[in-house]
């Protein structure tokens, strides 16, 4: 499952400080003008950066330095960019503590301090009066200012430094404005309204809000901490003959390893000796136990049950399966939604757009009503307007979503697959190996010439060369027989036809009608007994030698338990439902029959399946095609959304927008499901966000006063702004008790 080419290579870095998605896209657009960085995506919900690079050019720990240089910490994934020594998850962990401890106290001081200040303020009501002091307001004020609220001048300074703006200037522009007013009243001995009270307490409740955030954000990422805790610490190798427990991390390609009963295999490998079951189902999601025995692959993470067994290792560290599964989630998970880049454009627009209407609202107001009116109105603008639920909305949505689907076996490879799934409206499965068990078994055998066992020999001979699921079935039949195939010459794979070969001045030829057709050879004499077997949904393969019919097998694929189930789920749901195949237009139509499937593209050649879905599109479907085989790639790469079988060919994992590990046929409605699902979320989401900044705007700029005497307090319009952040945050967290099983 390797999903990035040979020369580049994709790095995860974690990156902490950063005050709102602003930033994130800071840091990307700083990321991008580095030397050598390919492409890099900056997430704000996972706080990382997901960097595909040319080693050649740079390194990890120089994207990692560029990323220190913009003004955030940076960690890289092996060892650490601060030399703390500790793997990456440790280090995200321990930093995060002392984010959130770091947060609580500065929360603390800020609370104490702005519940100080405002029993000062009000004199008339609480009759403290050395807190009224103006010198006392004043340095207490201070303190929170620049203290408590220091996160948002650097975050400020950072932005103005990249040259943009953000929710961070929005505050340091409100809050400062309130403050520096107020502290040159009382410097210069003057009278006037002072407003210590409404920048502290502003400051305070945004920081209740990030406080909050943290937490939150913390949590939605479970699922990669619960994918992460899967894997073992050390593991049992032969060294010098002896066992020897070393750490996980220095196993080696080709070393020996020894599983007890009841242990962790710690990396991916082949059995070399022993005999055990084990349960994958962590990996693969499949309950039952697999039996291993002498050249079977095990799985890294996966655990043994009772037998104990030695194997190679062939895939460790970054490269096992886990590994690769944890790398896909993460990059989908600090992906993009095309619906995100939408947000992430309005919100640059946004921050300038704001500042305007602020400074034309003081003018506005400033002749009518006064100084003290339309200042107030200034900074209700500048707070109200921040962005920093927008910047949420669709990052913490989209992290949810896929983690809801790497726990149950559904990868989905970013927020692009998990935005457009939803909305195709066709789906187009392949037959073989999706619908079906892609194992056929040999029913029926009719030699015209000598025996079965000697059309057998000839089949399996000519079949020997081939990977199709078709030659697997006759090579099983024949040494069920104890044939053994004989030597052949000239072999060639015809895709989407057959086979042919030489054995000795012997032209073979085994493949389909269509095959046989393009060859001369003629079969109508044997139709009555090809066409029975259609009807009954076998696949008919003609041998012949030298032109002429030898005999006919036919071999016969079970459909998956769930294909039925899955086509009613799906057509329930209000899709159109296709099935897609190479097989003759008989065979098909009798499986499309039994699965309730009403409408066949058979006789499809392989080159021609990705034609068969631009047609599709072009008729003005949105597309989804579900496959399995090389021959799907090209149309699962054409389709609006690609949906990869796990258990199908790597080039078809790689393409697929959308992996299903269990390879239940099911998990593509559930995948679709959750699309919808996400999206809803996300929409609901976009919508709080911008409708508390948009519809209190004209409240804070006084639009509601002449008529009905409304002005939004500042402190109101931070705590809207809180408000509006919990709702979103919170609106994930109720996601990730969404379960998928619901829409059975
Ligand atoms: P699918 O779309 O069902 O995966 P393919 O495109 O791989 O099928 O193959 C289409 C048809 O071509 C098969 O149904 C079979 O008739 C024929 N064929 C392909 N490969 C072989 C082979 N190795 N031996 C015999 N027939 C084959
Ligand atoms: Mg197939």
């Amino acid at each position: 499952m390797k999903n990035n080419t040979q020369r580049n290579k994709t790095s995860v870095i974690g990156i902490f400080g950063m005050h709102c998605s602003t930033c994130a896209g800071t840091i990307e657009k700083k990321l991008k003008k580095e030397p050598g960085v390919i492409l890099a995506r900056v997430n704000y919900a996972t706080e990382n950066a997901v960097v595909d690079f040319d080693p050649e050019k740079t390194s990890e720990n120089a994207v990692a330095d560029a990323i220190t240089r913009a003004g955030y910490k940076a960690i890289v994934q092996n060892g650490s960019h601060e030399n703390k020594g500790g793997t990456h998850a440790d280090h995200m962990k321990e930093m995060k503590k002392e984010e959130l401890s770091a947060l609580r106290k500065n929360l603390y001081v800020g609370a104490a301090l702005s519940a100080l200040i405002f029993i000062g303020s009000f004199p008339e009501w609480f009759s403290v009066s050395l807190l009224s002091h103006p010198g006392v307001l004043l340095a207490m004020a201070t303190i929170v200012q620049f203290w408590t609220g220091r996160d948002f001048y650097v975050g400020a300074w950072t932005a103005l430094r990249n040259k943009s703006a953000d929710m961070n200037t929005l505050i340091v522009l409100g809050t400062s404005a309130a403050y520096f007013y107020s502290a040159s009243l009382v410097l210069l001995g003057m009278r006037g309204s002072m407003y210590f009270d409404t920048a502290a307490v502003i400051i305070t409740l945004i920081l209740l809000g990030r406080y909050f955030e943290a937490i939150a954000k913390g949590r939605a990422s479970d699922a990669i901490k619960k994918l992460m805790g899967l894997r073992t610490k050390t593991a049992t190798v032969i060294r010098k003959g002896k066992q020897v427990i070393i750490d996980v991390d220095e196993v080696k390609v080709g070393e020996v390893i020894v599983v007890k009963p009841g242990e962790k295999i710690p990396v991916d490998g082949v059995v070399l000796s022993g005999e055990s079951s084990v349960d994958e189902s962590m990996i693969t999601g499949e309950s039952m136990p697999a039996g291993k025995k002498k050249g079977d692959t095990v799985i890294g993470a996966t655990i043994n049950k009772f037998g104990s067994f030695r194997f190679r290792a062939t895939n460790v560290g970054t490269d096992t399966m886990l590994s690769q599964i944890v790398r896909l989630v993460e990059e989908a998970q600090g992906s993009k939604a095309p619906i995100q880049r939408l947000a992430d454009s309005v919100s640059s627009y946004f921050v300038p757009a704001v500042i305007v209407i602020a400074l034309a609202t003081f003018a506005f107001w400033y002749p009518s009503m006064g100084f003290t009116f339309a200042f107030t109105a200034l900074v209700s603008v500048l707070i109200i307007a921040c962005p920093c639920a927008l910047g949420l909305a669709t990052p913490t949505a989209i992290m949810v979503g896929t983690g809801i689907g790497a726990q149950n076996g559904i990868l989905i490879k970013g927020g692009e697959a998990l935005e457009t799934a939803h909305k195709a409206d066709v789906i187009v499965m392949d037959k073989t190996g999706t619908l079906t068990k892609g194992k056929p078994e040999v029913t029926d055998i009719f030699s015209y010439v000598g025996g079965n066992d000697t059309l057998i020999s000839l089949a399996a001979s000519v079949e020997a060369g081939s990977e199709h699921p078709i030659a697997e079935a006759i090579m099983n039949e024949a040494r069920k027989r104890s044939i053994r195939p004989k030597s052949v010459s000239g072999f060639f794979a015809h895709s989407g036809k057959g086979v042919s070969a030489r054995i000795g001045k012997d032209r073979i030829l085994a493949g389909n009608a269509g095959f046989m057709k393009d060859n001369a050879v003629k079969i109508t004499k044997y139709d009555n007994d090809i066409m029975p077997l259609e009807q009954e949904g076998k696949t008919v393969i003609v041998i012949a030698k030298n032109a002429e019919v030898a005999g006919i097998i036919a071999v016969a694929d079970t459909v998956k338990e769930n294909s039925a189930k899955a086509v009613a789920a799906l057509k329930k749901m209000g899709k159109r439902v296709m099935m897609m195949t190479g097989d003759n237009e008989r065979t098909a139509h009798a499986v499309a029959q039994t699965l309730g499937i009403d409408e066949v593209m058979a006789e499809v050649l392989p080159g021609d399946k990705a034609a068969r879905i631009k047609k599709l599109q072009s008729d003005g479907h949105k597309v989804a095609m579900v496959g399995d085989g090389i021959n799907d790639a090209p149309a699962l790469a054409q389709a609006d959304i690609g949906i990869a079988i796990g258990s199908g060919t790597d080039v078809a994992l790689e393409t697929g927008g959308i992996v299903l590990i269990k390879s239940d046929i099911m998990d593509v409605a559930r995948s679709i499901e959750l699309s919808k699902y996400t999206i809803k979320k996300i929409r609901q989401n976009l919508f709080w966000a911008f409708a508390y900044n948009v519809a209190l705007i004209p409240v804070a700029a006084g639009a509601l006063y002449p008529a009905y005497g409304i002005m939004l307090d500042p402190v109101i319009a931070a705590g809207a702004m809180a408000i509006s952040s919990i709702t979103v945050v919170g609106n994930a967290l109720i996601m990730k008790k969404h379960s998928l099983r619901s829409m059975e």
